[in-house]
């Protein structure tokens, strides 16, 4: 159907999309109002952990929906207490809160921590956060975000966030001070451009924040559930922190968040935390239907060896353009390109005819990937081919001739 007939100009603007309307999806494959379909390596921004209309997800929905959907989160209900168990029993955590988006997980990380330098700490309230960070888009968590420029959009910003460089532990050593309650970072920097925290920094991250008697939060809403190859982040490198917050993968493509904490670190009292939908039936019951499938036997296996051939895939055609090269872990990826053509390869790859490719640049200077857990290989040799076009029509040459 013509894009025209979707009446579009009533959503308030908030960024460029393009003129086209998602209608459906399956697997590792949208289609659009034109029934054009592209391959999704963007999965509702690593989200979908499993796909698209994922047939255990769609049924845990349905199932939930038609016996009780909302309660109120006055009372307790079976699909939140079961999820929490899970979650509980799979990390190194012992209690759950659930949120509904990643940035309202973080906003009760921080609130958590204030809570808990109120009462052991003297009032300390000041969180390490980190440059180049995104910990979601309330006043708080952008004011925790390292980005370029939102220290001043929507001034005056949340004050206790002093920021550290990422893998340099001195850069965090000379911030604390009595103020001083936690450190918080994701293991890998998402939205930053997939910057891993290395082993090492982690490590030292948790002997200086022990040291300190501080918490160390990680903010997994984008590492979290499975994504790096293990069920958490911050498994690579062994260590225990004392609060997590969960996001995008854990509800598979619904909203669902959590914070989870350490016994000794949950110190809300009656009345500190809240929220209309929380730990919300249907939403925990589809996160415990991905959760449950993350921990079978094979599953996690199953990411690390799909891992490892998109890694060398985008190794192949790092070296066959001359890119240099790509990190990171498990099937959170990013190839490195030689200049800022990266917007333009992700609206190249996009209008691909007739099957586009969905692939997202966290900076101009790369594209990241973030498929279904579940992707193939034969998927992934797809993308590549695709991805191949694209860029070709927009190196330079291409670029000239494509734009006349
Ligand atoms: C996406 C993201 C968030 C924000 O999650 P929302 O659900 O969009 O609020 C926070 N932290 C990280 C690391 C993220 O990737």
């Amino acid at each position: 159907m013509n894009f025209d007939a979707y009446s579009t100009e009533s959503l308030m603007f908030i960024t460029t999309r393009p003129e086209i309307v998602f209608t459906h999806g399956k697997g590792a494959w949208l289609y659009d109002n034109n029934d054009k379909r592209y391959l999704d390596f963007i999965q509702g921004w690593a989200v979908n952990s499993f796909g698209h209309a994922d047939d255990g997800i769609v049924e845990a929905m349905h199932k939930q929906a038609s016996r009780l959907i909302n309660p109120s989160p006055a009372y307790y209900n079976e699909p939140m207490a079961r999820l929490a168990k899970l979650l509980t029993d799979n990390s190194a955590f012992d209690k759950v809160f659930f949120a509904n988006s990643g940035a309202e997980a973080n906003e009760g990380a921080i609130k958590l921590a204030r809570k808990w330098g109120r009462k052991n700490k003297n009032g300390a309230y000041e969180i390490i956060t980190f440059d180049h960070s995104f910990h979601g888009r309330t006043l708080a968590t952008m004011s925790a975000s390292g980005k370029a420029g939102w220290d001043t959009i929507f001034a005056p910003q949340v004050p206790g966030f002093p920021k550290a460089e990422l893998n340099d532990i001195a850069s965090v050593e000379a911030l604390i001070t009595d103020k001083t309650v936690a450190v918080m970072l994701e293991p890998i920097q998402g939205e930053g451009g997939v910057l891993p925290a290395t082993r090492e920094f982690m490590l030292a991250l948790r002997e200086l924040t022990r040291k300190h008697r501080l918490l160390l939060i990680v903010d997994e809403v984008q590492t979290g559930c499975g994504r790096t190859g293990e069920l958490f982040a911050y498994q690579l490198s062994g260590i225990e922190p004392d609060i997590m917050t969960l996001g995008k993968g854990i509800g598979g493509g619904v909203p669902l968040a959590a914070l989870l904490a350490r016994d000794e670190v949950s110190v809300f009292e009656a009345g500190d935390q809240g929220g209309t939908y929380n730990g919300n039936p249907v939403m925990t019951a589809v996160g415990y239907e991905v959760i449950s499938r993350m921990v079978a036997p094979g599953f996690l296996d199953g990411v690390r060896d799909s891992a490892a051939y998109l890694r060398q895939a985008l190794l192949g055609l790092s070296e066959e353009y001359g890119f240099n090269g790509e990190r990171g872990e498990g099937l959170l990826r990013a190839l490195l390109l030689p200049s800022e053509i990266g917007p333009l390869i992700v609206n190249k790859a996009r209008d691909l005819n007739p099957t586009g490719l969905l692939v997202n640049a966290a900076r101009p200077n790369l594209l990241r990937f973030m498929p279904a857990l579940n992707v193939t290989r034969d998927e992934i040799d797809q993308m590549i081919a695709l991805l191949k076009q694209a860029i070709e029509a927009s190196l330079p040459e291409g670029a000239a001739t494509s734009a006349i």
